[in-house]
């Protein structure tokens, strides 16, 4: 069989990352020897880090990389590797648990805040990583960064795919590196389960951004519920501002839920819209855009640019019909075009007039730690539910509650409260 030599590079990188000791988690790499699809997927993120790692991953010198014309970016790498038959999952995975053990919590922090991306990958992964060790590990790094993190502005941005958020990100992500910000860009992304990390990975996105030195790139973690995404991407969030980054981008996909999730855990929320399609075509709830602090018609270019101005003024109509938002801050529409860059600073302008704003009338703070309470009063409930529901004893007493109320011989109140008792709870239910 003739194999081309792409392909033949692409095994090449993969062994290079077996050969460094499956350090390809410090390129945010998860489960790299068992799941190669998925790691084709990672590797554009492997490649924006070895070279942020100074193309050096256990001494491998990726200049390599560089010198070969037909690999313009890390990027291209996107089919996926075959997995070859003589890999051990099982090795690969012990030897990667080893490799970070190696780290202590105290090396993880040192290295996140003298800002060295391979150690905050590593620790990025731990975040990710549903091994209790790494757990515990991970939960110190994060608690030892806390102090250093929250300084910089959070943004969540939203939109229907296709509305252009990746070459929206690229473009907002190099005007603010040239005016010398650090940025992150994270995702969340629920259909991630299924597509194996499909945002940030199985098409070319953000080309540029991916390869600038100022610029951070992490995929959305590919495993859970959206719920468990959402706790690494805010840990995430901590661990990126304790590494200096000054701007942190969470974009998600336009479908529902994971808005509100975003909504909850950023500063600044933008909306990105198209001109011509009715909110309901573009999937679009009333709920996102009275969570949008901006509404920004994308794509306003040729002869894009009068719909999308008059779309500007239906926006502004539907925005008047919303109560004042509680930060003080009266929501803005405008129009944008991601492709040749323009109106970009404007949006940038915005954010930086709502924060200070919201600094000075104290609601910046207030909503911060406003998610705060919230992460804490949904974890406690959260990790009560799964502890409740996973008893034996009550998956059994459930069953036969259930059974009463549906034949009518229980209320659900009164099952309820004697299952609350199994549990040796005197809750209330009223
Ligand atoms: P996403 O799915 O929301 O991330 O959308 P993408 O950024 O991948 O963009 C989807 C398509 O729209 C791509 O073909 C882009 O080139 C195109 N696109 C994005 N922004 C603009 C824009 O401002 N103007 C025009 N004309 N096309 C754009």
């Amino acid at each position: 069989m003739i194999i081309a030599s792409k392909e033949i590079f692409k095994l090449e990188v993969f062994y290079v990352f077996l050969d460094a000791g499956c350090r390809m988690q410090d390129a945010g790499l998860r489960d790299a020897g068992c799941r190669m699809q998925d790691a084709g997927c990672r590797m554009q993120d492997a490649g924006c880090r070895m070279q942020d790692a100074g193309c050096r991953i256990a001494g491998y010198q990726m200049t390599d990389m560089d010198e070969r014309k037909d690999f313009k970016s890390a990027l291209n790498v996107m089919e996926g590797v075959e997995q070859p038959g003589q890999v051990d999952a099982d090795a690969v995975k012990k030897l990667k648990a080893k490799r970070q053990q190696a780290l202590s919590a105290e090396d993880f922090v040192r290295g996140i805040i003298s800002e060295n991306r391979t150690v905050l990958s590593i620790a990025i992964t731990m975040i990710e990583s549903s091994l209790h060790a790494h757990q515990q590990k991970a939960q110190e790094i994060i608690n030892a960064c806390l102090p250093f993190s929250g300084k910089s502005i959070r943004i969540g941005i939203t939109g229907v795919p296709g509305v252009g958020k990746s070459t929206f990100i690229e473009a907002l992500g190099m005007s603010l590196t040239s005016a010398g910000h650090h940025i992150a860009v994270l995702a969340i992304d629920p259909s991630s389960t299924r597509s194996k990390g499909s945002i940030l990975g199985d098409k070319t996105r953000m080309e540029e951004l991916s390869v600038n030195e100022k610029a951070y790139i992490r995929p959305s973690p590919s495993a859970g519920s959206l719920g468990g995404v959402a706790r690494k991407t805010r840990e995430t969030i901590i661990l990126c501002e304790a590494a200096g980054f000054d701007v942190i981008l969470v974009e998600t996909v336009g479908v529902g839920q994971s808005e509100t999730t975003v909504r909850s855990m950023v500063d600044f929320f933008l909306l990105l819209m198209l001109s011509g399609a009715g909110d309901e075509l573009q999937g679009i709830k009333r709920g996102i855009m009275e969570m949008a602090d901006a509404i920004i018609i994308n794509k306003a270019d040729g002869d894009n640019i009068n719909k999308a101005k008059a779309a500007t003024i239906e926006y502004k109509n539907a925005l008047h019909l919303y109560p004042p938002a509680e930060s003080g801050w009266n929501p803005v529409v405008d129009i944008c075009s991601a492709q040749s860059r323009t109106g970009i600073e404007k949006v940038w302008d915005y954010v930086k007039s709502y924060s200070e704003k919201t600094r000075q009338n104290g609601y910046f703070v207030h909503q911060r730690k406003e998610q705060f309470r919230q992460v804490l009063t949904d974890t406690i409930d959260q990790a009560l539910k799964h502890d409740f529901y996973n008893r034996g004893d009550i998956a059994r007493a459930l069953k036969h509650y259930e059974k009463e109320v549906l034949e009518g011989n229980l209320s659900p109140y009164t099952a309820a409260a004697e299952m609350l008792k199994i549990n040796g709870e005197t809750v209330k239910l009223y």
